[in-house]
């Protein structure tokens, strides 16, 4: 395991019959010393190294590489690269005479398993050896490095894009059915004029409730459209001081008889000092009122609602947690996704539009649940010195 060009060592090696005992032990203290400092360093890199000979036996590994291939380190067993990664050989063409390229360095993508699903990069390297009878002998290094998370994250940058593209196009189909609808809202009262003009008969009667009755319903898609629009395309944040109390207060105006008509309690303790930030303060009583309805539509009668303020150098907390039904663990990541919703009747926006309103304040939401027990939504707001901090920075810059 020591470096192959050591020069004063491999000076001393030669002259090892030379040696007397005392130097021999300094010497042999040196190489253990040596050893030790090599493992360490491989035992604490994060990727997996292996040495290999061509039939693809094991005869290092350092601990990253047990632990990806999930071999115990004490094993006695003969332990062999192309078991334990199936399909190995043959990807790598190891299956006939060595390939050209495993002397400049191959590598490969795998999906393994065992011990745990996982994407593997395998980087496979000859390299020679020479022993003392001049015999070259043929290993191969081999590198893995585990790139589970590389791939999710970018199959997920994928996925929003994706999603993100769908808004965009639904959006602009939305934007465009505004017009038809206002055409619509138009005729439909001319005639309503007219029928009003005209006598009164069973037929203008039943025409007239039939009109009314469109009318509603336009109404009802403009509606629909809106609250569309608003979700997938909001303004940019309109800052200035507000208080996070009196937009609680506000919103609360909106949920709270529906929250005293379903029996629950609504404890609220702020710290008067704090909730003073920059903010939006129609987007931000946006943001409280999908969160307070959430939590009303989760929680059953006789429920607690509580809300509560922390702070730290950098950031401002606001906790909302209720007492209601919580999210099952496998849900909890999508609870962000447009469209996502477990509810009848929910559309599945309220938590998206939060996400994007708190981003767009240089926030942050998160949500934290137990089902059965309760959850918890969690909204970061930095402190207002830091805002008028990186504003002052812009100015300076300008002038
Ligand atoms: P919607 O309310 O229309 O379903 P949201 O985006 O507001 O859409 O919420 C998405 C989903 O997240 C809900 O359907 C629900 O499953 C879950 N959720 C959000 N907040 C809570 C909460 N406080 N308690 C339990 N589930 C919640
Ligand atoms: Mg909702």
């Amino acid at each position: 395991m020591a470096p192959r060009k050591n020069s004063a060592l491999e000076g001393v090696l030669g002259r090892l019959d030379d040696l007397d005992p005392t130097n021999l032990t300094i010497l042999v203290q040196r190489l253990a010393r040596e050893r030790h400092l090599l493992e360490t360093v491989f035992n604490t890199i994060r990727e997996g190294i292996l040495v290999i000979n061509r039939d693809g036996v094991i005869e290092y590994a350092n601990n990253a590489g047990f632990r990806l291939l999930g071999i115990n380190a004490k094993s006695a067993e003969k332990l062999i690269l192309w078991k334990l990664v199936p399909d190995l050989q043959r990807s790598l063409n190891f299956d006939g005479d060595i390939p050209e390229q495993a002397h400049t360095g191959m590598a490969r993508e795998v999906s393994i398993s065992y011990p745990e699903p996982k994407v593997l990069r395998i980087y496979l390297v000859a390299f020679h050896e020479e022993n003392h009878s001049n015999i070259v002998h043929e290993r191969f290094a081999v590198i893995l490095t585990d790139i589970t998370e590389q791939k999710t994250h970018t199959q997920k940058q994928i996925e929003s894009e994706r999603v993100e593209s769908i808004l965009q196009l639904s959006a602009g189909v939305a934007h465009e059915l505004g017009n038809p609808l206002n055409s619509l809202t138009i005729h439909l009262q001319l005639m309503e004029r007219s029928l009003a003009k005209s006598e009164s008969d069973d037929m203008t009667r039943k025409m007239e409730k039939s009109l009314s009755i469109c009318r509603r319903e336009v109404e009802r898609l403009d509606g629909i459209i809106k609250h569309f629009l608003e979700a997938v395309r909001p303004n940019p944040p309109d800052f200035s001081d507000v208080d996070l109390f009196m937009i609680l207060e506000e919103a609360m105006e909106l949920v709270g008889p529906e929250m005293a008509d379903a029996g629950l309690t609504v404890d609220v303790e702020m710290d008067s000092s704090l909730p003073i930030i920059s903010g939006d303060q129609n987007q931000l009583k946006q943001v409280f009122y999908n969160i307070l309805k959430n939590a009303r539509e989760a929680t059953p009668r006789g429920g607690d609602i509580r809300i509560r303020t922390r702070s730290d150098d950098e950031f401002i907390y606001l906790l909302v947690a209720d007492t209601g039904e919580g999210i099952e663990p496998e849900d909890l990541a999508n609870v962000f996704q447009p469209y996502f919703t477990t509810k009848k009747s929910g559309n599945g926006l309220g938590m998206m539009v939060v996400q994007r309103i708190m981003r767009d304040h240089g926030g942050q939401v998160g949500i934290d649940s137990k089902p059965g027990v309760g959850s918890v939504v969690t909204l970061q707001f930095p402190q207002k010195h830091r805002r008028v901090r990186m504003l002052e920075g812009g100015e300076e810059q300008i002038s």
